[in-house]
């Protein structure tokens, strides 16, 4: 009773802006959920057969399938966006205006498909391929950051190299879909919203950023890639911002892009949406991008809240600080382990074993649209609290206890992982354990979502 009255008093400003903070420091900067998706999808994705033993495929550029599949694709979107008015939630239509028509040039085709996925204009969309730690790129073949991604050598986290692809030359569709994987965080989903300054942004009918700072570009992506399902309802109540995370609209969309490339002769587009339908699916097992505040009871973001709105603001920026640092510690010591696993050719390491293991694959239905709430999210948001204790045991306190540290500005000098292996025996079965419970869920469903798409894709043609 005592919350319920609490509650009703704490639907202000004070509420929502906490609230609104944390969703950010939940998604600073140099910050992904899972900071290179490549390392994951290889290990996962080699124990489904679906992909692991595909044929070899050719290399087509996208302009090739535009025209090939232009008026297909006319009615699969129009299809898709009727889908998405009718099953996701708060779903912010498409304007009309936006509608793919198969018509004009092949740069007015490309330009109408962008607008139609309402996706950032300036996306590369190359043909490239990212290259496993460890494997050495000719000078010749490697292709420049700056052709594969908008986003900015900030993204320090991600060392990955890529290699330059043409059309025509043959691929595995394993290579396509890990690279695929980690597309939507090269900018695909940045300057979207009405108030991010972009003229794109406010014609693509989103309407203003959820939350988060507008201003700060990499800021905008994240509605997109976390999906805030299992809050309490009071949550919702105080902030309902926090209602408009949409990964189930680019999840669906991509998937039936992908299922129409497959079934209509264009495998490498098939496997490329692919790879970019899997990101957000993986995004959602990183509990940090499905719960707001990991490790802090309503209760107490209602008293911390309660003490800001009465001058006493240290605690709700202590909290901030720490959800932030967390979210990036788990990263980073994700990110350097299994990179340096790649390095090292050892395929054994706890992590990249975890991802690769199916054995409990057979214990989850199989993907459909509801098991992005039902399963996934579900099992990340449930696993959030045990996650930021384990973080608590398991990382120096330095790093992820103290609220004068900030980790967004440094936490690219940090390297956790050989911090940790440099430290007790039981920190480091802590957070082998820990990281390795989360890679295994996210092979398991990265698994389970490449399965059901490739079985719709022989399922028939359009
Ligand atoms: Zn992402």
């Amino acid at each position: 009773m005592m919350m319920l009255r609490l509650l009703h008093f704490r639907m202000t400003t004070g509420w929502l802006l906490f609230l609104a903070a944390a969703s950010t420091a939940a998604f600073s900067p140099s910050a992904h959920a899972w900071s290179n998706h490549a390392l994951g999808t290889w290990q996962a994705l080699a124990s489904a057969d679906e992909v692991a033993n595909a044929a070899p495929v050719r290399v087509e550029g996208l302009d090739a399938f535009l025209a090939a599949e232009g008026p297909a694709l006319e009615r699969l979107l129009d299809a898709e966006e009727s889908w998405a008015r009718s099953n996701v939630p708060h779903y912010p239509a498409r304007p009309a205006a936006l509608a793919f028509k198969a018509d004009g040039s092949a740069p007015e085709m490309r330009r109408r498909f962008i607008a139609a996925l309402r996706i950032n204009p300036a996306s590369r969309l190359t043909l490239f391929m990212q290259v496993r730690p460890g494997t050495a790129v000719p000078a010749s073949a490697a292709m420049p950051r700056s052709e594969v991604t908008t986003v900015g050598q900030r993204d320090d986290h991600n060392k990955a190299a890529f290699l330059r692809l043409h059309e025509g030359d043959l691929v595995t569709p394993l290579d396509v879909t890990a690279t695929a994987s980690d597309e939507p965080d090269f900018g695909l989903d940045i300057g979207i919203w009405a108030d991010n300054g972009t003229g794109y942004g406010r014609q693509y009918g989103f309407g203003k950023q959820p939350f988060g700072n507008p201003a700060l570009e990499f800021s905008s992506q994240a509605p997109m890639h976390m999906g805030f399902f299992h809050e309490q309802w009071i949550v919702y109540k105080a902030a309902p911002f926090l209602l408009r995370t949409y990964p189930e609209y680019r999840i669906h969309l991509y998937q039936t892009l992908a299922r129409h490339a497959l079934r209509s002769g264009h495998p490498y587009w098939g496997w490329r949406f692919a790879g970019w339908a899997l990101h957000y699916v993986q995004d959602l097992t990183q509990p940090y991008h499905a719960r707001v505040v990991p490790g802090v009871g309503t209760a107490t973001l209602l008293w911390t809240n309660s003490l800001a709105l009465l001058g006493m603001t240290t605690q709700k920026e202590h909290a901030i600080t720490l959800v932030s640092n967390r979210h990036q510690a788990l990263e980073n010591y994700q990110v350097r382990r299994m990179r340096d696993a790649y390095a090292r050719k050892d395929d054994k390491d706890a992590l990249l074993l975890a991802a690769r293991d199916a054995t409990d694959d057979k214990r989850y239905p199989r993907y459909t649209d509801a098991a992005v709430r039902a399963s996934i999210t579900q099992q990340s948001h449930a696993a959030a609290d045990a996650t930021d204790a384990a973080l608590e045991r398991g990382i120096p306190p330095k790093y992820i206890s103290d609220p004068d540290y900030v980790m967004t500005a440094s936490g690219s000098d940090v390297d956790l992982y050989a911090l940790v292996s440099a430290g007790p025996q039981a920190a480091r079965d802590e957070m082998t354990t820990l990281v390795a419970g989360l890679m295994k869920n996210f092979g398991i469903h990265s698994r389970l979502f490449i399965r059901a798409l490739a079985e719709g894709a022989q399922a028939g043609a359009n």
